[in-house]
């Protein structure tokens, strides 16, 4: 079993699909290890995509994951890294493939509805950015 972090951003909280998001990764075969909903901090958004700080777009990607609440999950499955990825879809959602969660439901580059992390290395330290270990069931 292979623990990643899912987020449902701002885009997909306001657009109201939560459970149809909770949906897709509950019949991909996920098991929902972990959940809370809150609105990120600044401090919090920019520690997040550290990894992103020199990009351009860094700015707007971090007023945008604070402009409403998120869905932070732990998902839980075999090979679970990269079935998320699978399922979420390519960042720019003209690129995503056909029944993917950007490709059904993402505007844009930036607002692409979910997040997951891309390697053991991120997810390791994105679970342990939102949940402590007694928050995992
Ligand atoms: P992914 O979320 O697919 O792993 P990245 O890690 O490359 O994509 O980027 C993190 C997030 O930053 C993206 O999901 C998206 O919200 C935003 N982003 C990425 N590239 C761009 C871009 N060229 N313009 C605007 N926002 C972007
Ligand atoms: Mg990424």
């Amino acid at each position: 079993m292979q623990r990643t972090l899912s987020i449902i951003k701002p885009d997909g909280v306001g657009k109201k699909l939560i459970g149809e998001v909770i949906k897709v990764f509950e019949n991909k075969g996920f098991r929902i290890a972990a959940m809370k909903m809150k609105r990120l901090t600044r401090t919090e958004a920019e520690g997040f995509y550290y990894v992103h700080k020199e990009r351009p777009f860094f700015g707007e990607l971090v007023d945008f994951m604070i402009s409403g609440p998120v869905v932070l999950m732990v998902l839980e499955r075999e090979d679970g890294i990269a079935a998320n990825r699978e399922i979420m879809g390519a960042t720019d959602p003209a690129q995503a493939a056909e029944g993917t969660i950007r490709a059904k439901w993402a505007d844009s580059k930036q607002n692409n509805i979910v997040h997951g992390s891309d390697s053991e290395e991120s997810a390791r330290f994105e679970v342990g950015y939102f949940f402590s270990e007694t928050e995992i069931c």
